[in-house]
């Protein structure tokens, strides 16, 4: 047996499964980082593995956390109190100001720091120098989505729109077959990138088998300038370039019309809701109950730390469960299986993961988290889905495995010095606050 063989017995395991099964005293055997058994604890062997103890946790799946800008960490909190349009004017000032190699890859190494200490084991990630989010990704353990970025005035990275399908491609071949990455084209969006540049990323994307992924229909000025521009809406833009499909994956959605939300649906496009961010830029109320209702895949996103300040899905999760109900007057319109779904399994699917990814199955990756119930907030405890959703955050969460390696351990990053990624972030805040004088 290999080194990783092991069997983790908990109070419940929470599969998230597509029936949300929920196992007491549940456990999850896992050999060469794959699952290979989940059951009652007592049905599952134990024989030459290692064993973890979890009475008083949740064994559930990695969070999956479906649109992020982790390098943007760095401007936390920098720029507040501003609608989308003026707020991405100073943003891109200050990146413009700050960014290269050494700073996007501290700023990712800040981001999926966060990330993993709450529970989220893969992440979609828009940003500048992707191959250093990639790097951050991998010595830090966590799988990462992300890819070329197409933007068509001159880019942070300093490079301009003519030279960007190169990059993307470079990107493709950079990282071919690795388990830990999912690679695709990003671009920012149809009021930053031509049509034909926007097709350009697709035709690349599709070539390769990976995701398009842009932001679509965050604001009421996004759709606005669209439609001036283009005569079409956001999502028709998008369709009429045959730019909607299962490999896309299209972060905000919050003003769609119900000719909108059919095409989404039609094409198979997975939509990521960032309640967090929406509300902090007073961008709007995503339609998640309609689309649901439609049938869309709903995945869930924090969004980047400059927008809503943290990178925490477990509010995500709670906004999506809570907003919804208070816009709809509709107390069951987000229910508690559809959060928790969208911040797990939904993600995997819109990944085109979902064989590995987003439940705990035998056969799938051994991407876990535990989350610690032996607390006030925590009993007594009816249903663990409930808790999960309602009542559960990140300083819950003990322990991260990836790929059956465990990452976390009682609430300890395993693979890097913390404090020291800590200080070195703290020590780039003159130099950012004078970026934006
Ligand atoms: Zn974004």
């Amino acid at each position: 047996m290999s080194r990783s063989d092991l069997v983790v017995r908990a109070s419940h395991v929470v599969t998230c499964d597509d029936a949300m099964t929920v196992i007491e005293d549940g456990a999850v055997a896992v050999r060469d980082g794959r699952i290979v058994a989940v059951g009652p604890a007592p049905a599952i062997a134990v024989a030459g593995a290692e064993v973890v103890e979890a009475k008083g946790r949740i064994l559930m799946p990695g969070l999956i956390n479906m649109h992020c800008h982790a390098g943007d960490s760095l401007f936390r909190g920098l720029v507040e109190n501003l609608p989308l349009e003026p707020w991405l004017q100073t943003v891109w000032k200050a990146e413009r100001a700050i960014l290269d190699p050494a700073t996007c890859r501290l700023g990712a190494e800040l981001g999926l720091t966060e990330l993993l200490l709450s529970g989220v084991t893969t992440v979609m990630d828009m940003f500048w120098f992707p191959q250093e989010t990639v790097r951050a990704a991998k010595a830090l353990g966590i799988r990462v989505a992300t890819g070329g970025i197409f933007f068509d005035p001159p880019g942070m990275d300093g490079h301009l729109a003519d030279r960007r399908l190169a990059d993307a491609a470079a990107f493709f071949n950079a990282v071919e077959d690795d388990p830990f990455v999912f690679p695709g084209c990003l671009p920012h969006g149809t009021y930053t990138v031509s049509p034909k540049h926007l097709q350009s990323a697709a035709r690349l994307s599709r070539s390769r088998g990976g995701f398009w992924c842009t932001h679509a229909a965050e604001t009421l000025a996004e759709q606005a300038t669209v439609l001036e521009r283009y005569g079409r809406r956001v999502i028709a833009h998008l369709a009429d370039l045959d730019l909607l499909g299962p490999d896309v994956v299209l972060a905000h959605c919050v003003h769609l019309d119900a000719a909108e939300i059919a095409l989404l649906a039609a094409s198979g496009t997975h939509v990521v809701h960032n309640p967090m961010s929406n509300l902090k830029l007073a961008s709007g109320f995503a339609p998640v109950p309609a689309l649901l209702k439609a049938g869309v895949n709903v995945t869930l996103g924090t969004d980047g730390a400059i927008s809503g300040n943290d990178l925490d899905m477990w509010l995500a999760i709670r906004l999506a469960a809570t907003l919804h109900k208070a816009t709809t007057g509709d107390a069951a319109a987000v229910t508690t299986s559809e959060a928790l779904a969208m911040a797990t399994r939904n993600g995997a699917r819109a990944l085109g993961a979902i064989d590995r990814l987003g439940s705990i199955e035998a056969g799938k990756e051994a991407d876990f988290i535990l989350v610690d119930i032996d607390r006030p907030h925590a009993v007594p405890l009816f249903d663990p889905v409930t808790h999960l959703v309602y009542s559960a955050g990140r300083g819950d969460v003990t322990d991260v495995f990836v790929a059956g390696q465990r990452v976390v351990e009682a609430g300890r990053l395993l693979t890097a010095d913390v404090g020291a990624l800590v200080a070195a972030a703290g020590a780039q805040r003159p130099r950012i606050a004078a970026a934006i004088v």
